[in-house]
């Protein structure tokens, strides 16, 4: 009879742990017959019962193993420890054992992975924050231990705000500067609806396609269980409802003749495609903007005349970011209309961009600035300004997801990319925001204006001008 090993691990996740003890054990030749796995706190693992052939002296381990592992080791099944110390035996004795697709070991572990990252992605697209006093909040139930993995994405999109994401196992919060993990917690320790529930709700309802109803589908995409969490999943089972009356209306009106009835139905659902998109993406927009208008998200709302929201076309392929709105813009209520919009109008034309068909905004949508006998004098945003007006920016972006972004200056890299960003180093070529899309940066021209040299003048306008050909060139071919 062989001496059971008993090893604890540090938590469910625990991945370091386990690859620790793992090749202390393969390299003292136990068995994983031999081998009870625990996490601590938690039952035994007595599920290690395939028996391997023992173990040769130390040996190297492909990195695929490695990255494997790592996904495994978060899934929720008790066996995935010793699954996974199998694997490691059978790879001592051959380093090719992963290549064995037919390996029911090889194949049960890849399933394993797979459910890891199909519930990662679950997280990063179905957790909803709320507000809550100073910050966000987001509670959420994944079905394997995937918070500490799922983790980095939130961090990376929502890094100058202030969120924390509950889960029954573990709870994790980001103050902008380190993630701190605390106890699991329940729904109700999360808030259930804050001021822009409604907005949510009013985007998901304008979005709402019943020409492109597949309810399979979209169960098997947003399983039900996420519902609870999410504002506009309270709209889902009208808005089918509905869907399913005006087809069946349709149906009706047409019921003299099946050819009548099979071409009206197609007609009906083929003008509903026809129309719906810029209908549904403009009833969007004014929702938010009717939102924006309302912001008291930051203090900037308080001496400025109005919110200076985005304008242009829904669909354009390029989407600049300024600043914040000067003296001009917030009386006009407009982005892009006092001297540095005049120049930056004249850039455009040069580049060969009509400014009609591109959509202009600002990372700050309020006018900051100091008084200074009947003028006002233009004010940096600061970081928390910044940060708070980020939520209004992302949104504009998710609604509209423009193929090409460009930050404008210093203070749209920062919104854009949660971080500060060199100008020079970063203009010039393409970069990827957290979304995976693209983001070009150049300068603000606020910034030529402000140049005293004639000569620098003329030079950094021509540079200006040459990021905007390089934008539009790109714009185009993505447009192919
Ligand atoms: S600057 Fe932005 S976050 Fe601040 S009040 Fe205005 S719209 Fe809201």
């Amino acid at each position: 009879m062989i001496d059971a090993h008993r090893v604890t691990l540090a938590a469910p996740d625990d991945f370091d742990g386990w690859r620790d003890k793992a090749r202390d054990l393969a390299e003292a030749g136990v068995p994983a017959s031999a081998a009870v796995w625990q996490v601590v706190g938690g039952e035994a693992d007595l599920f290690a019962s395939e028996s391997h052939q023992p173990p040769a002296p130390s040996f190297p381990v492909p990195r695929a193993f490695v990255e494997l592992a790592r996904d495994v080791i978060c899934h929720s099944d008790p066996e995935r420890f010793a699954l996974l110390y199998g694997m490691l035996l059978r790879l001592k004795a051959n380093r090719h054992a992963l290549d064995d697709e037919a390996d029911p070991l090889v194949r049960r572990l890849q399933d394993l992975a797979k459910a890891v990252r199909r519930d990662i992605h679950k997280m990063h697209a179905f957790v909803r924050f709320r507000e809550l006093d100073d910050r966000f909040v987001a509670f959420f139930e994944p079905e394997h231990h995937i918070i500490r993995r799922a983790a980095a994405f939130f961090v990376n999109r929502f890094t100058n705000m202030r969120w924390s994401i509950l889960t029954p196992e573990l709870s994790i919060h980001w103050d902008g500067r380190a993630l701190r993990e605390g106890p699991g917690a329940t729904r109700s320790d999360a808030p259930s609806g804050d001021p822009l529930e409604e907005t949510w709700r009013t985007y998901y309802a304008s979005i709402f396609n019943p020409a492109r109803l597949k309810l399979g589908a979209m169960l098997k995409e947003m399983p039900k269980k996420y519902w609870r969490n999410m504002p506009e999943t309270s709209l889902v089972q009208p808005l089918i409802a509905g869907a399913q009356a005006r087809e069946a209306e349709m149906i009706q009106r047409s019921s003299a003749d099946a050819t009548v009835v099979r071409d009206g139905l197609k007609h009906a659902l083929d003008a509903e495609r026809a129309i719906e998109p810029g209908g549904n993406f403009r009833a969007s927009w004014e929702a938010l903007l009717k939102d924006a208008r309302k912001c008291t998200r930051c203090e900037l709302y308080k001496p400025a005349t109005q919110t200076v929201f985005g304008e242009g076309p829904l669909d354009a392929s390029i989407m600049f970011v300024g600043e914040q709105p000067g003296d001009q813009e917030d009386i006009a209520g407009r982005p892009f209309v006092g001297p540095a919009g005049q120049l930056f109008d004249a850039a455009l034309e040069k580049a060969g961009i009509d400014r009609a068909s591109v959509y202009v905004t600002n990372a700050v949508k309020h006018f900051k600035f100091v008084p200074r006998g009947k003028k006002r004098i233009h004010s940096k945003p600061g970081a928390g300004e910044i940060e708070a007006c980020r939520w209004w920016i992302e949104h504009e972006r998710e609604l509209l997801r423009p193929p090409v972004t460009v930050a404008l200056g210093a203070t749209a890299a920062q919104s854009l990319f949660g971080k500060t960003m060199a100008i020079g180093k970063n203009r010039g070529a393409p970069m990827k925001l957290a979304d995976g899309s693209e983001c070009w940066i150049t300068v603000h021209p606020s910034f030529l204006l402000r140049i005293p040299e004639e000569d620098r003048r003329r030079e950094e306008r021509a540079l200006f001008i040459r990021d905007l050909k390089r934008i539009k060139a790109r714009a185009e071919e993505l447009a192919r």
